[in-house]
């Protein structure tokens, strides 16, 4: 039986409960719409936790786009019957208000990893993110917390925020899952068209395409702009950034390097979407 609570307090009620009587409580924060990439982590949390707290909260405060925020796909009733199924303890669903009261005046803002790619492509968007997530972390109490890899740069700006604030939690990063064809799952690709949706999966293809070049000694440069021509080739929209970084820094990589990092963010349609690979 799957516990839905809106309301913070009572939340905190329930948590200290648990950990009073000694349990390790997980929290798998997400916006809802949820996939097999979300119960996967699920999945991972219930492995390592004794409860586990699903958060689905589309946090106004980190699209910048009223577009985007407003297109994002609820279903809210369906997440609750697969997150039943997965076994998870609560559902925790806050409304906007109960997240962001009135006089609500904290920000949190991460510098370094924030910079590049999608922090200059979605000006406020990790603002937005680290400040939820600190909050999300304060309402469950949770020891540990399960992140994809999917968004590396989002997991990285998380890892920096928890140490940088000595948060009481244990960051979680759990691999990218992928529909058969290679596509990265995400909630906003049920907003593909037919065709655009047999497209998407030659980005997985071309990203594995420029990681083998790379290995093989390619330099960079030339592999990355490859790629950028067959992407638009094939008939892929504006590329926001195609990327070689350091896994951990998200500095630039000129050359191979053991934690390096593909990453790449453009849009098909109207739909942005992201991903990256190990190299
Ligand atoms: P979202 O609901 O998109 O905010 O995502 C919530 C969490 O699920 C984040 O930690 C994401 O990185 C993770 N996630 C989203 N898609 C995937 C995927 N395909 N594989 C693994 N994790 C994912």
């Amino acid at each position: 039986m799957t516990l839905v609570i809106r309301n913070s307090t009572e939340l905190q009620e329930k948590v200290a409960a648990w950990k009073r009587s000694g349990m390790l409580v997980g929290v798998v924060p997400t916006m809802g719409a949820l996939h097999d990439g979300h119960l996967s982590l699920v999945k991972t949390a219930r492995a390592q936790s004794d409860r586990v707290i699903v958060t689905i909260f589309v946090n106004p405060m980190q699209f910048n786009n009223t577009d985007d925020l407003a297109k994002y796909p609820r279903h809210e009733e369906r997440d609750l019957t697969l997150l039943e199924a997965a076994g998870v303890d609560v559902l925790f669903a806050p409304d906007v208000t109960e997240v962001y009261p009135d006089g609500f005046a904290t920000t949190v803002s991460v510098s370094g990893v924030t910079a590049p790619m999608e922090g200059e492509h979605r000006p406020g968007h990790f603002d937005g993110m680290a400040t939820v997530v600190a909050k999300l972390f304060g309402m469950t109490q949770a020891g540990s917390a399960f992140f994809g890899e999917k968004d590396w740069q989002q997991l990285q700006v998380v890892k920096r925020m928890v140490r940088d604030l000595n948060l009481p939690i244990t960051v979680v990063g759990c691999p990218t899952i992928r529909e058969e064809d290679g596509l990265a799952m995400s909630s906003r690709n049920v907003r593909l068209s037919a065709e655009e949706r047999a497209l998407a999966p030659e980005l997985h293809r071309i990203l594995q395409e420029v990681a083998a070049k790379l290995r093989a000694g390619q330099a960079v440069e030339s592999a990355l702009a490859e790629a950028r021509a067959e992407l638009a080739a094939k008939g892929f929209g504006a590329v926001d950034y195609l990327d070689f970084r350091s896994g951990e820094s998200l500095a630039p990589l000129e050359a191979f390097a053991e934690n390096g990092r593909l990453l790449v963010a453009l849009s098909l349609g109207q739909v942005r979407m992201i991903d990256n690979i190990a190299v």
